[in-house]
Parts: structure tokens; C-alpha cells; sequence
């Protein structure tokens, strides 16, 4: 051909600066345009190959050269795929004006906000290499019998020069010289990053290659050779020959293929990860769209730890993006999984796909997978769900809060631990306590905190559900929201009437009022809550009570960080001494009050009795703890004075 020097014809005015400031918002996406562009070469050849179009030789492995240049400042990838004629170049390069590009770009170009970033490619990829270069050549001969190899030049990327090229292998080099300000690109490890992030699963062979490193290296090697000739070849199947990708990803594969092994294995590396997941589940997808992925429940390291997956988009084996909550519903987002979707019209805007039915349908049937698959474990696995749901019960109720047909399917799968060390449903609890509580769950939030609580439970043949994960606060007001007739009561807010002694006589109002009367005195506390109840549990002389509406308050505000705001003032501990008159210490006081010698006697045992009840409710604040060691001394100084008279 002969030389030839043009405009690249666009018909959007500053398209470049978009590409550079907008469409990709990230610098590293031209290496994934760039190698995408060199496997879709590969794989239009191998498709013209199979359908008996075009030959190759017979021991010809496609592959993609990745290739860094630190002295030239170049980086090269170069495929053996299809090429381009001079005309094709003219058409595919020069003129990117298909007008889908361009009707495109006229709809979004003032929307430049964030929330419309481009998530896929746009038939500009090539262009993104402007990003990053301030040079960029192609090298290309086509596959076609008789074609001859072309040289591209653009510099800026708004003109071009085209002339013959000396190039005789098939196949295209596309070669940037940097720009200064994107030097950091040349750093081979820097590279290998880019790749694994993006090409970790694409179809063909990729390998990256330090030009100058494999130049020293060669040099190296032909030395030992004339030494040596037997040493010959020895350099093979060294690391930097081994591919970065894998190129028959697992989600790939059909499910009945696949071994446990190969599950765990895939995890650990996608997610470097060291523990195995829970479990998974595999989507594989042909119709009515085409859904290939696993999504993996992992094993929360340490019980509060709140969880945070990982879901990676792939595009025909190519990554797109981590947890783009446009195609993944949210609540998905906590577990970890890779999910390849072709289907998904990712050269869109991100708000377009949220309005997308499609989406919609692709995100409704993932749902529906998860719901399936944690049903099918209850249903058949029972135990296995059981072990699980420790971990896997933050997930399953997250989803239902985010998500509504999540938690019609589920909600009759949803267990919770008992203090009897069980797994039940609500529906169960509910059943088998009916006679000593209707419609009341019991739970205990903190399981050391509230020891003494379950006691007094278990004493009395109770037992109460263990909840204890950030999210059971929303979870149990969602839960209440949904079936109005369920009300979540922390163990340590009231008293079931199964606690109280019913056989006992009926406290006389004038017998509770002279005890609020002696404990108030004693405490100090004007405004003091008592109240007295014969209790079944007779060596307990007081409990304390927190009002289950003001302390979900008091959590609520503090989790939403209202921070500066004095959230005790706002809603106070509504707290309740319960008094035991079937213990006999109560008995004591009650009969010591009526003696006025005896008052200080009966203030420290008052005061003692309520800082029990404290201590069995919540660590004592410092002083109070002061306070109650200095009392204990006295107390014990006063018994053994007794014992010794
Ligand atoms: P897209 O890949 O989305 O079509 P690009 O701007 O990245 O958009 O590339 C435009 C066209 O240039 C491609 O569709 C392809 O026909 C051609 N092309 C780009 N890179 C190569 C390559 N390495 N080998 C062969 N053809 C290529």
C-alpha cells in the first residue's frame, strides 16, 4: 500500500477527553481493551478455523504477549489472531463513528457523574490505549491469503499515518509509548496486577514479558549453550512461562464435572482466602439468557465480624467489575462468587441497567437460586444447615431485610439457636413454650452478660433464643414489622409469668409499698422503679428489668453513630428492681425496717442487694464496683464480729 495520512474521523467533537476522563474512569481498563481486543482476534480466527474458512498450523497454540519496555518506554501486546487488512484497518481504527458510538455519546456526554459510569466497553476500547500513550502503533497482517502487513501511527490519536509493514507472521502488535505521567505501567509487577485483575479467565494464553529481562536472559542462555550444548532447551517451563491466566475457568465447567476439590481450590484462589467456604452454588445457565458463575458462602473468621464479599463481574471470561450492585442484588453482594454473564448489556450506563427488566430477571433468578439451594440443605441436611448457621445466618438475614422475595422464600427456613443448644424455627419455639409464654420470643443478646438471666431461664424449665449478631437488632424489628403477632423480648426486660409463684399469697399493696419506700431511702433514688413479685426462684432476692423499648432505642441511636448527642438523656435506662418476696433476705428486710435502731443495718443491705442485682445485669461503673467492695469489707467485718460474740 501506499503511504497515507488522515484525520480519524469522528463525528463527536473531543471524543478522546471523554474516553480519558469519563468512560473509563480507571487508567488500568486500556489492558483490558487491549487484551480483550487481542483475544477476540484469536477467538474470530479459531471460530473461521473450525468452520473450515481459514487454516492454521496444526501445532499453532493461540496466545497474547503481553510485553514491557522500561528503556524504550513501550508496551507491546501482540496476538496471532485474525489481523487486519489496510482496509480494515481504515474501517475498524480510523472511522469510529459507528453510530451507536456516537448516538451514545451524544445521550450521556454531560452526565459525568459517577453513578453513570460506563461499566463495559464501547466499541472504543482500541482508544483507550490515548489513555495512557502519547504514541501508539499497530503492526498487522491478516489472516486472509495474500494480504499485506500495515503499519499504523497515531500520535495524539487524532490523526493517523498508514504505510506497508515489513511484518510477516499473521497477527497484530499493538505497540504505546508511554506518556510521561504513566511510566508506573512499566513496572512488570505492576503489569502482572493489571492482568490478574482483568485477564484471570480469558480464553486464550496470556504472558507478560520483560523485554529487556528476556533480552539478558537470552544472552545468558546462549553463553552456557556454546559452553554446553547438552544444556540446551533447560529454560523451558520456567515461571515466566506459565500463562497468568487460567484458561478453562471452573463456573465454566458443567456442575456435575466439577469436584468439591476443585470448588475449594477455585475459591482459595479467586479470594485468597485459607479457609474452605461453607458451601456454593454453581449457576449454569443457558436459557433464557446465558448465567454462568458460583457464588460461595464463606466462614466468617471470628464471630462480630462483619461481613464483607466479593462478587466479580466477568464478561464473556473478561472482568468487568467488583460488585456492581446494578446487576447484583445488594444483599448478594456479602457473599463471594464470580459470575460471567454475556447477556448483560454492559456498555451502558449504570443507571440504565438498574431500570433494565432484564437485570431484573437475572437478579430475581440468582435469588432464587440462593433460597433454593439454603432450602434444599434444611429439607435434606438438616444438621449440616444447623452447623452452618452460625455463619451463614448474618447473610440469610440481611437478604431478607434488603430484599422481600428473598424473605417470602426463605422465612420459614430462618432458625435460631436455643440457650438448650438447638436449632429451631420461630414457628417451633413458639409451639413448644405456648403454655408458659403466647407469641413472646425470649432472647439473650450476649450470652455472658446476661449468664445470670438464663439461669433464672433455665431453672425454671425456659429457654430463650440466642441472638447476637450486629444485625439481629434490625432483623427482630423487621420480623416484628412482618408478623405483628411475634414480639422479641430480651431476657433481662421482663419476667414471664411461668417465673412467678402463683401458689404464693397475692403481695398486699401496702407490704410493696413499704419496701419501695425502705429501698428507695436506702439508695438514694427518688425516682427508682420497684416492683414486688413472689418469684419461684427463692434465692434471688432482687432482679433488675430494662425496658426492652428504650433500649433498642438507646441501641438503635447508638449504632446510626447519632454522635455528640447525649442518647441516655434522650432515652433513659428504664430500669425496674424487681424485689422477691419469696426470698428470705427480703423477708429480713421487711421485718429490720420496722426497727428505726436497725436503719443503717437496713440501708446497707438494701444498697447491697441492689448492686447484686447490678452486677448480675451489667459490669458495676467504677465507683459503684468502689462502693460495693468497700460495703462487702464491712459487711464481712460486721459478721465476724457476730461470730465472735
Ligand atoms: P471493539 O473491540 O469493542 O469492537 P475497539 O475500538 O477496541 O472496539 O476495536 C475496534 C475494532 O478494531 C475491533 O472490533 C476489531 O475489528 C479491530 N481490532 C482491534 N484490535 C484488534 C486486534 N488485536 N486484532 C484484530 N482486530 C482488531
Amino acid at each position: 500500500m501506499s503511504r497515507e495520512i488522515g484525520n480519524i474521523s469522528i463525528h463527536t467533537e473531543n471524543i478522546l477527553p471523554i474516553i480519558k476522563k469519563w468512560l473509563y474512569s480507571e487508567k488500568d481498563i486500556f489492558v483490558r481493551e487491549l487484551v480483550s481486543n487481542a483475544n477476540d482476534a484469536a477467538m474470530k480466527l479459531k471460530k473461521l478455523v473450525s468452520m473450515g474458512e481459514a487454516r492454521i498450523q496444526e501445532d499453532e497454540r493461540f496466545q497474547i504477549k503481553v510485553s514491557i519496555n522500561k528503556s524504550e518506554k513501550t508496551i507491546r501486546f501482540a496476538d496471532n489472531g485474525i489481523g487486519m487488512t489496510g482496509d480494515e484497518v481504515k474501517k475498524y481504527i480510523n472511522q469510529i463513528a459507528f453510530s451507536g458510538a456516537v448516538d451514545f455519546l451524544e445521550k450521556y456526554k454531560d452526565k459525568t457523574d459517577e453513578g453513570s459510569q460506563i461499566i463495559g466497553h464501547f466499541g472504543l476500547g482500541f482508544y483507550s490505549a490515548f489513555m495512557v500513550s502519547e504514541k501508539v502503533t499497530i503492526d498487522t497482517l491478516s489472516w486472509q491469503p495474500g494480504s499485506e502487513a500495515v503499519k499504523w501511527t497515531s500520535t495524539g490519536g487524532m490523526e493517523f499515518e498508514m504505510d506497508d509493514s515489513e511484518r510477516t507472521e499473521r497477527g497484530t502488535t499493538v505497540t504505546l509509548y508511554l506518556a510521561d505521567d504513566s511510566f508506573e505501567f512499566l513496572e512488570y509487577h505492576k503489569m502482572r496486577e493489571i492482568l490478574e485483575k482483568y485477564c484471570s479467565f480469558m480464553p486464550f494464553e496470556i504472558f507478560l514479558v520483560d523485554e529487556e529481562e528476556e533480552a539478558k536472559k537470552a544472552d545468558k542462555e546462549k553463553k552456557t549453550e556454546d559452553k554446553k550444548e547438552e544444556d540446551k532447551g533447560d529454560a523451558a517451563g520456567t515461571e515466566e512461562d506459565k500463562p497468568i491466566n487460567d484458561t478453562h475457568p471452573l463456573w465454566l465447567k458443567a456442575p456435575k464435572d466439577c469436584t468439591q476439590e476443585e470448588y475449594k481450590e477455585f475459591y482459595k484462589k479467586v479470594f485468597h482466602d485459607f479457609n474452605d467456604p461453607l458451601f456454593w452454588i454453581h449457576l449454569n445457565m443457558d436459557y433464557p439468557f446465558n448465567l454462568k458463575g458460583i457464588l460461595y458462602f464463606p466462614k466468617l473468621k471470628h464471630e462480630f465480624e462483619t461481613i464483607e464479599g466479593q462478587i466479580k463481574l466477568y464478561y464473556n471470561q473478561v472482568f468487568v467489575a467488583d460488585n456492581i450492585k446494578e446487576v447484583i442484588p445488594e444483599f448478594l453482594m456479602l457473599l463471594k462468587g464470580v459470575i460471567d454473564c454475556p447477556d448483560l448489556p454492559l456498555n451502558v450506563s449504570r443507571s440504565f441497567l438498574q431500570n433494565d427488566g432484564y437485570v431484573a430477571k437475572i437478579s430475581s433468578h440468582i435469588t432464587k437460586k440462593v433460597a433454593d439451594k439454603l432450602t434444599s440443605l434444611y429439607e435434606n441436611e438438616r444438621d449440616t444447615y444447623n452447623k452452618y448457621w452460625d455463619d451463614i445466618n448474618p447473610f440469610v438475614k440481611y437478604g431478607c431485610i434488603r430484599e422481600e422475595k428473598f424473605f417470602d422464600r426463605v422465612k420459614d427456613i430462618i432458625i435460631y439457636k436455643t440457650t438448650n443448644d438447638d436449632y429451631v424455627t420461630l414457628k417451633d419455639y413458639l409451639d413448644r413454650n405456648s403454655e408458659k409464654h403466647k407469641d413472646k420470643v425470649f432472647y439473650v443478646s450476649d450470652e455472658k452478660q446476661q449468664a445470670q438471666y438464663i439461669r433464672l431461664f433455665k431453672d425454671q424449665d425456659m429457654e430463650a433464643v440466642i441472638l447476637n449478631t450486629m444485625i439481629d437488632n434490625h432483623f427482630i424489628q423487621f420480623l416484628e414489622m412482618k408478623e405483628s403477632s411475634v414480639k422479641f423480648t430480651r431476657i433481662d426486660s421482663d419476667l414471664s409469668d411461668s417465673m412467678k409463684d402463683t401458689s404464693a399469697a397475692e403481695t398486699d399493696t401496702e407490704l410493696s409499698q413499704k419496701l419501695e419506700k425502705v429501698f428507695k431511702e436506702a439508695l438514694g433514688d427518688d425516682k427508682l422503679k420497684v416492683s414486688v413479685e413472689a418469684l419461684k426462684a427463692a434465692s434471688t432476692p432482687g432482679i433488675i428489668l430494662l425496658s426492652e423499648h428504650s433500649r433498642r432505642m438507646q441501641e438503635m441511636s447508638r449504632m446510626y453513630g447519632m454522635k455528640g448527642m447525649d442518647i441516655g438523656g434522650m432515652f433513659p435506662d428504664e430500669r425496674t428492681l424487681v424485689l422477691n418476696t419469696s426470698n428470705q433476705l427480703i423477708q429480713t428486710v421487711i421485718k429490720l425496717s420496722d426497727n428505726s435502731e436497725k436503719k443503717d443495718d437496713t440501708t446497707l443491705i438494701c444498697q447491697h442487694i441492689y448492686d447484686l442485682a447490678m452486677m448480675s445485669h451489667k459490669q458495676l461503673e467504677p465507683e459503684a464496683m468502689t462502693r460495693f467492695i468497700e460495703r462487702s469489707n464491712l459487711l464481712l467485718g460486721k459478721l465476724a464480729e457476730l461470730e465472735v460474740k
